[in-house]
């Protein structure tokens, strides 16, 4: 099967211009201008006059069917995969879970069982290191050599995923020696859980109590830990869900003297703020760690993604509804599960609030929706842009059509949206997966279950960039 995509304004992360793709199977064949008009033939042919053909988004950061607080994140890998794709998402790098007192192999089993035949994406892992000792240590070795080649910790969440910082030190100098990758959810778990306690303990029951107990600078001083530790070890470390300034604080200080410091932010902390957690019991609805800062923070993480201290935006999707799950925390907002729904509109609200609004070039854009993803967690030209020999992974993208988000039409199995009623610019008009097209007009025209496992390389990209 040839698909000739003509007329386009072809977008990656080097620069713009206009060509046509010749799509053979499921990779890219050809870019060049005039394909069509030099007589080259197809077996359908897709008019992308006035729209962007850029590479598919690709989201390092999600939770299907995540286990958390007595309940799980609603989106399955399939329900989850359909809506990122309707939203110009193709590939999804979801973290599996290893069992306290198991191997990091049963837990990356069970995950790949919940996506394998199941996914309508292509998939890749983290794995999410519950024990560091001599087994799981000898284990990472084993995982980056079969594709799953970063492994994140914890300095939050005590009792469940919280790591010591002698564990987290053990599995940074293990990536020394096999190529991989620590990423680090930094925030200081056990210092907040006695704030959170005396909040409680004082009659601050409401959701707020989760934005007021995990302060800002106890993400900065968990930060700046887990990178002189990554300094001491002599290994690259990246940052989940980098949400406040003195997180960001850290990492531009580390990557000024030179260290290899990387780090991701979500839309969530672009966009919304403490203040979504005021709101009575409704500010369950926007918990999540860490939590929503003060909009101050807002321009800094901004420049942040325009100075490169931040590389990418990831979701931190982990969807619960909130009648019936966020519900759970009423009375004690420690037990509201934590996670937002966010795979669907990321790519979309980067190009409005990025670029429809000035913030960002439409080159920075796909770069940190697509490319620095596919660079950093090594897929690497494989996935992430439009070139002769990657995957036909592809939007054909309408700057300009407008839609209105809303729980009633997005397609994530949630029952309710952190952005209902917003006006935003910029959807697909089409979603291609390694050749296939899977939306079409906000349609589901692709085949059930098209997701395949990706098998990603060690984390040089991080070491030598
Ligand atoms: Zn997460």
């Amino acid at each position: 099967m040839r698909t000739l995509i003509t007329n386009g304004l072809i977008v990656t992360a080097e620069g713009s211009c206009p060509a046509d793709v010749l799509v053979d199977g499921e990779t890219i064949a050809l870019v060049g201008a005039g394909l069509a008009a030099r007589g080259m033939s197809a077996d359908a042919t897709i008019d992308a006059t006035g729209k962007y053909v850029v590479p598919g988004g690709i989201d390092g950061h999600t939770h299907f069917e995540l286990p958390f607080g007595g309940t799980f994140a609603k989106d399955t890998f399939e329900s989850g995969t359909k809506a990122a794709a309707h939203g110009g998402t193709t590939t999804i790098i979801d973290f599996a879970v290893q069992p306290k007192g198991h191997a990091l192999r049963e837990g990356l089993d069970v995950w790949m069982a919940k996506a394998e035949g199941h996914a309508v994406l292509d998939y890749g892992f983290h794995m999410i290191m519950s024990d560091v000792n001599d087994a799981s240590l000898a284990e990472m070795d084993r995982l980056v050599a079969e594709g799953v080649p970063d492994f994140k910790l914890f300095t939050a969440y005590p009792g469940v995923f919280l790591s010591p910082d002698d564990h987290i030190f053990r599995a940074m100098k293990q990536t020394a020696k096999n190529g991989g990758l620590i990423l680090m959810h930094a925030e200081n778990g056990p210092v907040i859980d006695v704030i959170a306690a005396d909040l409680v303990a004082n009659g601050t029951t409401d959701p707020i109590g989760h934005g007021l107990a995990r302060y800002p600078g106890l993400e900065g001083e968990a930060t700046s830990r887990c990178i002189s530790l990554a300094e001491a070890a002599g290994v690259p470390v990246y940052f989940v869900h980098l949400s406040s300034r003195d997180a960001l604080e850290a990492v531009s200080a580390a990557r000024h003297r030179g260290s290899p410091v990387w780090a991701e932010t979500c839309p969530q902390y672009l966009l919304l703020s403490l203040d979504d957690l005021g709101n009575g019991f409704e500010g369950a609805k926007y918990v999540c760690s860490p939590p929503l800062r003060p909009k101050d923070h807002w321009d800094d993480l901004w420049r942040g993604l325009l100075r490169d201290d931040l590389q990418l935006v990831g979701t931190d999707h982990c969807p619960f509804d909130f009648e019936g799950q966020k519900e759970l925390g009423r009375g004690d907002f420690r037990k509201i599960p934590n996670g937002l729904p966010a795979v669907e509109d990321r790519v979309d609200l980067l190009h409005h609030f990025g670029v429809v609004e000035g913030r960002m070039t439409r080159e920075r854009w796909v770069e940190i929706m697509a490319t620095n993803p596919a660079k950093i967690f090594g897929m690497y030209p494989q996935k992430g842009t439009i070139a002769v020999g990657s995957d036909a992974d592809i939007l054909v993208y309408d700057p300009n059509r407008k839609r209105r988000i809303s729980a009633k039409t997005h397609h994530m199995d949630v029952d309710y949206s952190l952005y209902e009623g917003w006006e935003i610019q910029g959807a697909p008009d089409l979603v291609m997966s390694r050749g296939t097209v899977l939306v079409r007009d906000n349609a589901w025209v692709g085949p059930e279950a098209h997701g395949r496992f990706v098998r990603r390389s060690r984390a040089d990209y991080v070491r030598l960039a």
